[in-house]
């Protein structure tokens, strides 16, 4: 069975560009690609959203708006397609603003040949792969494949910012496994590391897909729960502590809710810091 071919999505309001590409498509040697195209503005950034296309050409004149805007929001919104820029300027810095932006080619509408076309596609795409697995070793803990540390404080910061801007609420909750040098001590090394693991899923199952659960170092996890106030993150501790008991082994948590009081990222980690030193001075197994 052949797998079915990548598609390509085509951004511009012009049809007979769409034609042109269209033309240049067939002609490709290499891979071939199932053509889609999105007429307006609007269209376009709805069809990339959906996440279905390999790649993106998009092109700069697009009616009241441009290309650069609808790559800008793009980004905004979190999609990740890699975008070829097109346009019919040659003149001016389109073409930095477009890599700026994010695109990863910019290619001049006349001067398109098949050739250039389907090299420009095939080095964005392999850009794409290298990139996505350099943004997973950057972000990921590779025990447990949730969010690091480093990726964890920029989430938070964006979302005490989006809070501050909003007039929204953010917690967290700081989780520390309890006695877990114990269970390094009988369980060995490799065993204290598949326990680490475990808690990390225990912990992402009772989260909402919203909430980032970070592992926040040795056996330390951290979760950041948007527009919920304090009342809701103490029941979604509670959660974390009931699962975690099911695997044999507990969790103190601390949860802190951030308010207009709090200047920022760090004092609420230090407020949530305090209450998990309040959770394990307390008898550990519990949320304070
Ligand atoms: P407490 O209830 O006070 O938290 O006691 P604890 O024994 O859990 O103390 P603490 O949190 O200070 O100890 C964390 C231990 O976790 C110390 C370290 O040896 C172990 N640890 C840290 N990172 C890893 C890891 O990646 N794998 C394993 N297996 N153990 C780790
Ligand atoms: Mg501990």
């Amino acid at each position: 069975m052949t797998s079915p071919l990548r598609r390509v999505l085509l951004i511009d309001d012009d049809r007979g560009q769409a034609r042109i590409v269209d033309a240049a498509f067939a002609k490709f040697i290499g891979e071939r690609f199932e053509l889609h195209w999105a007429a307006t503005y609007e269209d376009g950034l709805h069809a990339l959203k959906t996440g279905q296309f390999s790649a993106c050409l998009l092109d700069y004149q697009l009616g009241p708006r441009d290309g650069l805007e609808l790559l800008r929001e793009a980004v905004r919104l979190g999609v990740t397609t890699p975008v070829i820029f097109l346009t019919s300027e040659t003149s001016g810095d389109v073409d930095t603003q477009a890599l700026i932006a994010g695109a990863m080619d910019y290619l001049v509408k006349f001067e398109i040949s098949p050739r250039g076309l389907e090299r420009s596609l095939r080095y964005a795409l392999r850009l794409h792969t290298t990139l996505s697995e350099l943004r997973r070793l950057a972000t990921r803990d590779p025990l447990t494949a949730l969010f690091n540390r480093r990726e964890g404080v920029r989430l938070l910061e964006n979302e005490v910012e989006r809070s501050r801007g909003h007039g929204r609420t953010v917690s967290v909750l700081l989780i520390d496994i309890d006695n877990f040098k114990g269970v390094n001590d009988t369980l060995g090394h490799a065993g204290g590391d598949r326990m680490l693991a475990l808690v990390g899923e225990a912990i992402k199952s009772t989260a909402r897909d919203t909430d980032a659960v970070v592992r926040w170092g040795g056996d330390e996890f951290a979760v950041w729960l948007p527009e919920t106030d304090a009342n809701g993150a103490r029941r979604c501790g509670e959660a974390v502590v009931a699962a975690v008991r099911l695997l044999g082994c507990t969790v103190s948590i601390g949860v802190a809710e951030w308010n207009s009081s709090r200047e920022n990222a760090n004092d609420l980690l230090l407020a949530a810091d305090k209450a998990l030193y309040e959770a394990k001075a307390a008898g550990r197994d519990r949320v304070a």
